[in-house]
């Protein structure tokens, strides 16, 4: 058995048969933006309805929302992504290129230039072969290196390197020496100087009416997040929830990546799962039950509690998106949680998980949930000037339980905390006096997934090669996806055992016909059984069903299984049981 999964093999394969196209492809295509072809848009569709029903239709505390693309620009405002939702960017002076200024090194490492220095460095090449790559492979990878454009860099660079050969040990070392230059990196597609990095902003601007005026421009969203929030009283008024509850998202993003690549994982055009569960500060949560439940008391987290505070809300989101992906069909060892360290965290965060996934190109983020406060709700309070504030009821009433004295307390110790903590004590006592009125503004725990990134994960973990003997001894191969049966794009492929027989083709169509009402069906009746099998398996069906003579006597057929290749001979019944127990 053999695992060949590197990403060219994948995207070989999703081309082959219709999972994944460059997107105008016939004009050369467009970087960054990929189209789902037949069994792309069937895998992706049961991705998103299974978060869905995961997320929202499972469960009796989480509503959805539907929300535009494009919205006021007054809510990126509010949000921050105007003012800094940014990448630093690069230009090279001499070719021009653009590049995030964070990826240059991973540019290099992964391109031509760097491939070609760490074959050298691999083989110990002495100073004498590595001035040769300037003068030779060098002038076609790397015109604009300046040990490669003059014999004086050269020259310099060949002193540095016998005076300290150890510190030019690696690609990047090795480079930045070749590139002669003082303050700033080497291009890595040229060797050329780069440019400081700029801010860039992600989002892709338009024009919303005929009149190309800046009081017109609007945005693509970025994330489907803040549909949400500017929702979020709507939401409230119609959907009979109280707080803890969530509003999910599902829908197309848009970021103006400055460097898509790694095929489908940065993409600019994507789409997003989110979900914002809104719960009570703990403060709240303190007045109503008299403590606040934390990790450090070791909850259970299979079903939610009324003391719990935040850190046990995040800490429960994370362990519900993990069991969904596995669900979806990861193995628990594909994967990873990294916790952002404190000084990587948003200002306003106060934890945040990223799921890391080992992508063929390195350990990448899958999706991210962070606990973020009260921060968006209370921005477009701001912004908007409208409240955001809920009542809750039981939270006035257990206030009320409370004499003057203990209120007085309960405000000091708050006050106290968030000093502590480095902010205002008057806005804390502020924000009590309003506890007691059994008014806040909701804190949020956001899961946030992407739809894209979960398809490429699956399709890397599903990619198999097997060696196979066959039965007369001599060796085969299949490719083979295994996807899990909620998530693959078919979930049964109907054969007639012959074509020119009508009692078994028309037996076979009347089967077909039957499970296609159901499931997502496949009908192939061309070619040796054999063959039509290892189609199937490249795009992952679990079950193929042969209806052959048998079929017409006892109304059994035989369903073979992807992954075992084992035949057995059921009937429809016993097939529909079998799927449906597959797909709960
Ligand atoms: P990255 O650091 O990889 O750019 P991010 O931290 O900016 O991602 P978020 O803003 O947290 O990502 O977005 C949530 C999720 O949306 C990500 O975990 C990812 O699954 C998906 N996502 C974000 N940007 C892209 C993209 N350019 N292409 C495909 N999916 C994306």
């Amino acid at each position: 058995m053999e695992t060949m999964n590197s990403l060219d093999v994948i995207s070989s394969l999703c081309k082959r048969r219709g999972f994944i196209f460059h997107s105008s492809e016939v004009y050369g295509g467009i970087n960054g933006f990929w189209d789902y072809g037949p069994m792309g848009c069937e895998m992706k569709r049961n991705i998103k309805e299974d978060w869905w029903r995961f997320t929202v239709r499972n469960r009796e505390d989480v509503a959805g929302l539907d929300a535009t693309i494009i919205m006021h620009p007054a809510i990126w405002k509010a949000s921050g992504h105007l003012d800094t939702f940014s990448d630093p960017m690069c230009t090279c002076r001499a070719c021009k290129k653009l590049m995030r200024a964070d990826q240059v090194w991973d540019i290099l490492t992964e391109g031509p230039i760097g491939q070609s220095l760490q074959a050298l460095l691999a083989e110990g090449a002495d100073i004498g072969k590595l001035a040769a790559w300037c003068k030779g492979k060098g002038q076609g990878l790397a015109p604009n290196l300046a040990a490669v454009q003059n014999a004086d860099a050269l020259t310099a660079a060949v002193e540095a390197l016998k005076a300290a050969p150890e510190k030019y040990a690696t690609v990047q070392s090795l480079y930045t020496l070749f590139a002669q230059l003082a303050d700033s990196s080497p291009c890595p597609y040229c060797g050329g100087e780069l440019t400081e990095p700029r801010p860039f902003n992600l989002m892709f601007k338009t024009i919303v009416g005929p009149v190309e005026d800046p009081a017109n421009v609007a945005y693509l969203r970025p994330e489907t997040a803040q549909a949400i929030f500017a929702q979020f009283l709507n939401v409230l008024a119609t959907s009979r929830q109280t707080v803890p509850f969530g509003i999910a998202q599902m829908g197309k993003s848009f970021r103006n990546e400055v460097t898509p690549r790694n095929y489908t994982f940065r993409s600019r055009e994507f789409e997003q799962m989110e979900l914002e569960y809104f719960i009570r500060p703990d403060e709240a949560v303190e007045l109503m039950f008299g403590r606040v439940t934390t990790m450090a008391d070791n909850p259970d987290l299979s079903t939610p509690q009324d003391a719990w505070g935040w850190e046990v809300w995040h800490k429960y989101w994370v362990e519900q998106r993990k069991a969904w992906i596995q669900a979806c069909g990861l193995p628990a060892s594909s994967f990873e949680e990294y916790w952002q360290k404190p000084d990587e965290l948003a200002h306003y965060a106060r934890a945040c998980v990223d799921i890391l996934y080992a992508f063929p190109f390195g350990t990448q983020e899958l999706e991210g949930i962070a606990a973020r406060s009260d921060f968006d709700l209370s921005q477009h309070q701001k912004h908007s000037g409208k409240s955001m504030e809920v009542f809750d009821e039981a939270l006035k009433l257990a206030a009320a339980k409370l004499d003057d004295a203990a209120k007085a307390a309960f405000t000091e110790k708050v006050a106290a905390d968030w000093a502590a903590h480095g902010k205002d004590a008057d806005a804390a006592r502020a924000f009590v006096a309003k506890l007691f009125e059994g008014r806040f503004v909701p804190h949020v725990i956001e899961p946030s997934a992407g739809v894209d990134r979960m398809m490429l994960a699956l399709l890397c973990n599903a990619y198999e090669e097997q060696k196979l003997t066959d039965e007369k001894g001599k060796d085969d191969s299949r490719v083979v996806m295994h996807f899990s049966p909620r998530i693959a794009p078919v979930k049964v492929a109907v054969f007639p055992l012959v074509k020119n027989k009508p009692e078994v083709y028309n037996k076979a169509r009347e089967v077909f016909e039957h499970l296609r009402r159901r499931y997502a069906a496949f009908w192939d009746e061309g070619g040796a059984i054999g063959r039509r099998y290892r189609r199937q398996d490249e795009i992952g069906t679990p079950w193929c069903v042969t209806v052959d003579f048998q079929t017409l006597d006892d109304g059994t057929f035989t369903v073979r299984d992807r992954d075992t290749m084992q035949q057995e001979r059921m009937t429809l019944e016993q097939l529909k049981a079998k799927i449906e127990d597959a797909l709960i």
